[in-house]
């Protein structure tokens, strides 16, 4: 048993910090299986796959099952592992430019993304000075209009990110409506899926949901294995539907390493221990169910917190962790979910606060994001302090 796993199974003031932070999405409690991957592979870089051939097949197993999972129907399409999602988003928004550019047309390039998407995109954009346009929703909606994305778009787009599970609120963009929103304008520009959370959640909560390579504008779909993915920190997976979607120019291998091999990548020497953790969590024997399991059980925690929650009748519950098993809520009254934080931080746990940048009129938001990982007895301690904190007069 690790440290952490120790600190959170036990009960009181000492859990580990990384477990009472509540506002985090990356995996913070490692099980044992996963510690000693960690241990014993540690130390392997994950570029040298030559002298050890089973990181490229490692990397490949977990392709094949994620291109399952997302029903790419290429599974020897491009795809990478790489360090998170950040760096996924790079590469996507990467393939997106080189493709426009090889249009050969005089505009500066945009990308089109809904409002509170991930500062990974600004970051894109800023770095390869592409014009991010953003996109809100209608009515007070905190997920992009499909319709206005499509709307957004002219000759120098180079893409459309839908987000599945934007971070500060982690509700999904309506992929399959902005699919056919970009059908009837007559734009062909192709989307990219940032599913950071959801391409680990989506598959299992709501399989029904059509949001992957099932739809023709998905040219690419990115998601962190450190966060529903469960692995340890490090790990992000950048799938494409074809060879035409990554410009093969930008695949370069290095000969005095590995095989020299085509590969893309923004960093270099990285650890395979979470490759390998993500390859035993896709293919141990019922994995998936497996996974569907853990998100249920996380669901239904944060739909016991989001019920509580929303006792306060001052407070709008926009998230109740149906799809993400996150608890996003918002409250207009000055001061209001502060105090509520605070009441929370008494009792060891963090939970951070702020406007919503997808609407700032709703007030201030917090989150709660419930991990697979976390014990029966802390959650009801968590349950237990939400209680607390929402019923002892946050309201003066
Ligand atoms: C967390 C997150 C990212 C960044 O992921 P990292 O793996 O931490 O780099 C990008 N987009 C969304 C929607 C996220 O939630």
């Amino acid at each position: 048993m690790t440290t952490q796993q120790k600190a959170a199974d036990s009960s009181g003031l000492d859990l580990d910090v990384t477990v009472r932070n509540l506002g985090s999405y990356t995996t913070a409690v490692l099980p044992p299986d996963l510690a000693h991957i960690s241990h014993r592979l540690g130390g392997y870089n994950i570029v040298n796959n030559s002298e050890y051939p089973f990181i490229p097949e490692m990397v490949a197993r977990c392709v094949k099952r994620l291109s399952l999972l997302w029903h790419r129907g290429e599974p020897q399409a491009p795809a990478a592992a790489v360090s998170g999602s950040t760096e996924a988003a790079m590469l996507a928004g990467m393939s997106l430019l080189h493709r426009w550019k090889q249009r050969g047309l005089p505009h500066r390039p945009n990308l089109i993304a809904g409002r509170g998407a991930h500062v990974c995109w600004k970051r894109f954009c800023a770095y390869w000075d592409v014009e991010l346009r953003t996109v809100s929703g209608v009515g007070g909606q905190v997920v992009a209009d499909p319709a206005r994305m499509a709307e957004a778009c002219d000759e120098g787009t180079i893409g459309v990110v839908a987000t599945l599970g934007y971070s500060e609120h982690g509700l999904f963009d309506d992929v399959a409506s902005l699919s056919r929103a970009l059908r009837r304008s007559g734009r062909h520009a192709p989307v990219h899926v940032d599913a950071a959370g959801g391409g680990f959640t989506a598959p299992f909560l709501t399989p029904e949901l059509n949001w992957d390579f099932r739809l023709d504008h998905v040219a690419s779909i990115s998601a962190s294995g450190h966060k529903f993915g469960q692995t340890a920190l490090g790990l992000g997976w950048i799938l494409w539907r074809s060879e035409e979607s990554s410009p093969e120019h930008l695949w370069r291998g290095a000969d005095y390493i590995g095989d020299g091999k085509p590969d893309i990548g923004l960093t270099f020497s990285r650890s395979a221990a979470p490759v390998a953790q993500q390859e035993h969590l896709l293919s141990r024997p019922g994995a998936f169910e497996r996974y569907r399991i853990d998100l249920a059980d996380c669901s239904s925690v944060a739909a016991d917190i989001a019920d509580v929650i929303s006792g306060d009748p001052g407070v709008r519950v926009i998230n109740d962790g149906t799809t993400l098993p996150v608890v996003a809520f918002c409250d207009r009254e000055p001061g209001t979910v502060e105090r509520w934080a605070n009441r929370m931080r008494h009792e060891n746990w963090i939970i951070p606060t702020y406007p919503l940048e997808a609407n700032p009129g709703l007030g201030q938001c917090a989150r709660i994001v419930v991990k697979p990982g976390l014990s029966p007895h802390t959650c009801d301690r968590l349950l237990a302090s939400v209680l607390r904190a929402t019923y002892n007069g946050i309201r003066q």
